[in-house]
C-alpha cells in the first residue's frame, strides 16, 4: 500500500491542491502593501485585544492601501455562542472598521468562515499524507492522557513526539485496516523538526526571537473532521495571501509549529505581528498584572459602549499605546486627526502594553473638549437610547437647551474638560432637568445650608436676579445688592473684618450654586442660571 492509496482512502472526495492554488492566485498588489485579517473565533466576547489588533490592522491597509478581511474561526464547536458572529460584526461596524472583505461581505479568497472550508483543508491534508507529512492516529484520549502521566511521571517534555508518537510508524496497511473497520481516527502532522536545533525569526513587533523546532505531530483534522486552528491558520493564510499576521503574544510560542506547518505545506509564512498583552497595575497589590477576564470588566468591548466612552476617544488612546512616539507627535499636532500619523509596528511595545482607564478618562476628557456641542449631543442620543432611556426622552425634548448646556465653557482657549463619556452629561448637569431633581429623595442631604442665609437667596432670585443682564453687568448688580445686606464684596475685605460681615460675595454664589445644582462646585455659575431660567429658579429656590 502506498501513501497515496492511503490519503484516497481517507478522503476519497478531496481534490487536488492545485485546483485551490489556482482558484485562489496572487493577489495583484504593490511591494509594501499589507494583507491582514482579524480571524476570531465567535464565542461571544469582544475583547480589548481584538480591537486593538484591528485597530492596528485599519492602520496598516489605510497607509499602504492594502486588504483587511474578516475570517470567523468556527472549528472550535464547543466554543461557538450564538449570536456570536452578530458581536463581532457589530463591533466592528461601532468602532468604524470596515474589512475589504469578509464573512457576510464576500470577497474572492472565501469562504470566509471556517466551517464552510472543509474540503479545502481536506485538500491539504490529504496531500500531506500522500507525501508522507501526515498520517492518520488511532489513539484515544485516555490513551493520550496515559502518555500525558507517563511524560510528567518522567519529566519528559508532554506531547505527541518521537517514540511516544505511537501511530506514526503503524504500518500503512494495518492503518489502512483499521479506517476500514471503522476505528475512529484524526490526522496528524508528521514532524521532521528537531526540538534541539535552534533558529532565530524576526517578529514585526516583538523583533528577533530565539525557537527550537517543532517536533510535535499535533492533531490537523480532529475526529469531527473539521481542522484545528494551527491547520486552518497556515491553510488560510497562504490561500488568502495574507501578508501579516497581526494577533495576540499568547499565539508566539505556537510559532515553531506553525513555521513547521507552512514548512511541510511549501507555503512561504506570513510575517508575523504579535501584540504586547494588555496590563493594568492591579489595584489590590500595586503589581503589573495582565488584564483578566474575571476581574476587568474593561477587558470586554461592550464596556466601553456602556459606558458612553466616545469612539474616537478610544481610538485616540488605542493610538497612545499601539505606537511608543504617537503621544509626542499629537502633541506637536494637537489638531491633527490619529489617522494621519504614520504607524508602524517597530514602535509597537513589546514587554506589555499598560491600559489605564484613568489615562483614558483624561485622553476622553480632552476629546470631549474639543468637540462641537452638537456632536456630543447627537453621541449622547445614541448612547441614551440603548442605555438610559429615560435620559433619552429628556434629552430628545430638550436640543437646544442641552446644547446650550454643553456650550457653556467650551468654545474659550481653555475649555471646560469635566466630561469624560456621555454618561458624564446626566451626572454634570442632571440638577438643570426638574424631572430628574424632583426624584431625588432629598436633593439636598449632602449640602451644608446652614453655611447660606437661605432668605437673602430667595429674595435675590424672586426680587432682583435679572437674566438679561450681561455676565459683568449680573455681578455687579450682585455684588451691590448683597453689599447692602451685609457682605463684603471681596474676601481681603472680609478676612479684615469677618465680624463686620455675614460673609463675603463668594459666600453668597456659592449658596446660589448649591440652590441650584445642590453643589458646590459647576460649571459657570451665571451661564447655568441664564440658562435655567428665573421663573423656574424661584420655584428651585422654595425648595431650600
Ligand atoms: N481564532 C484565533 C483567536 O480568536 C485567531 C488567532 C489569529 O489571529 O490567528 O484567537
Amino acid at each position: 500500500m502506498t501513501n497515496k492509496e492511503l490519503a484516497d482512502l481517507i478522503f476519497p472526495n478531496a481534490k487536488d491542491i492545485n485546483y485551490y492554488e489556482e482558484l485562489y492566485p496572487e493577489r495583484n498588489l504593490k511591494e509594501g502593501t499589507v494583507v491582514t485579517r482579524f480571524a476570531p473565533s465567535p464565542t461571544g466576547f469582544m475583547h480589548l485585544g481584538n480591537l486593538l489588533q484591528v485597530f492596528l490592522a485599519d492602520a496598516m491597509i489605510r497607509q499602504t492601501d492594502g486588504v483587511f478581511f474578516l475570517r470567523i474561526e468556527d472549528t472550535d464547536t464547543e466554543r461557538i455562542v450564538d449570536g456570536a458572529v452578530d458581536l463581532i460584526e457589530s463591533s466592528l461596524d461601532y468602532f468604524g472598521f470596515k474589512p475589504n472583505e469578509g464573512f457576510d461581505i464576500g470577497g474572492n479568497y472565501g469562504p470566509y468562515k471556517q466551517s464552510d472550508r472543509k474540503e479545502i483543508y481536506e485538500a491539504y491534508a490529504k496531500y500531506l499524507i500522500e507525501n508522507d507529512k501526515a498520517y492518520p492516529c488511532f489513539c484515544s484520549k485516555e490513551e493520550i492522557e496515559e502518555t500525558r502521566k507517563i511524560q510528567e511521571a518522567s519529566k519528559e517534555r508532554i506531547g505527541y513526539y518521537g517514540s511516544f508518537a505511537t501511530c506514526r510508524n503503524l504500518p500503512l496497511e494495518e492503518a489502512a485496516e483499521r479506517i476500514k473497520k471503522g476505528d475512529p481516527y484524526i490526522s496528524r502532522l508528521k514532524s521532521y523538526g528537531d526540538f534541539t536545533k535552534k533558529h532565530y525569526f524576526t517578529d514585526e513587533i516583538k523583533g528577533e526571537l530565539e525557537y527550537f523546532e517543532n517536533d510535535m505531530d499535533i492533531p490537523i483534522i480532529k475526529s469531527d473532521g473539521l481542522p484545528t486552528y494551527h491547520f486552518a491558520h497556515a491553510v488560510d493564510d497562504h490561500l488568502m495571501h495574507t501578508t501579516h499576521v497581526i494577533r495576540g503574544d499568547e499565539w508566539v510560542s505556537s510559532l515553531p509549529l506553525h513555521l513547521d506547518l507552512f514548512n511541510s505545506l511549501g507555503f512561504k509564512p506570513p510575517k508575523y505581528c504579535h501584540i504586547a498583552p494588555l496590563t493594568k497595575v492591579d489595584e489590590e497589590t500595586g503589581n503589573i498584572r495582565k488584564l483578566s477576564k474575571r476581574k476587568d470588566p474593561e477587558l470586554n468591548l461592550s464596556y466601553f459602549r456602556e459606558n458612553g466612552i466616545p469612539k474616537e476617544a478610544i481610538k485616540l488612546y488605542l493610538s497612545i499605546i499601539s505606537n511608543t512616539n504617537f503621544e509626542e507627535w499629537y502633541l506637536a499636532n494637537p489638531d491633527k486627526d490619529y489617522t494621519e500619523f504614520e504607524f508602524n509596528f517597530s514602535k509597537c511595545p513589546v514587554g506589555g502594553t499598560l491600559f489605564d482607564l484613568v489615562k483614558l478618562d483624561s485622553v476622553a476628557k480632552i476629546y470631549i473638549s474639543k468637540m462641537k456641542a452638537e456632536d456630543i449631543y447627537n453621541g449622547l442620543l445614541d448612547f441614551t437610547n440603548e442605555y438610559d432611556k429615560e435620559f433619552y426622552e429628556i434629552a430628545k425634548n430638550n436640543k437646544d437647551y442641552l446644547i446650550d448646556l454643553l456650550n457653556i465653557e467650551r468654545n474659550v482657549e481653555r475649555p471646560r474638560k469635566d466630561l469624560g463619556s456621555y454618561k458624564d452629561v446626566k451626572k454634570e448637569f442632571w440638577y438643570m432637568f426638574d424631572e430628574l431633581f424632583k426624584k431625588k429623595d432629598n436633593p439636598y442631604k449632602d449640602a451644608d445650608l446652614s453655611k447660606y442665609d437661605l432668605d437673602d437667596i430667595k429674595d435675590y432670585i424672586t426680587n432682583v436676579y435679572d437674566s438679561n443682564l450681561t455676565q459683568e453687568e449680573w455681578f455687579n448688580n450682585l455684588k451691590e445688592w448683597v453689599s447692602g445686606k451685609g457682605y463684603a464684596t471681596n474676601r481681603k475685605e472680609y478676612k479684615e473684618n469677618p465680624d463686620a460681615f455675614k460673609g463675603d460675595v463668594t459666600l453668597f454664589c456659592e449658596g446660589l450654586r448649591v440652590m441650584l445644582t445642590t453643589n458646590t462646585s459647576s460649571p459657570n455659575l451665571y451661564d447655568l442660571l441664564k440658562i435655567y431660567g428665573k421663573d423656574k429658579l424661584i420655584e428651585r429656590s422654595k425648595l431650600l
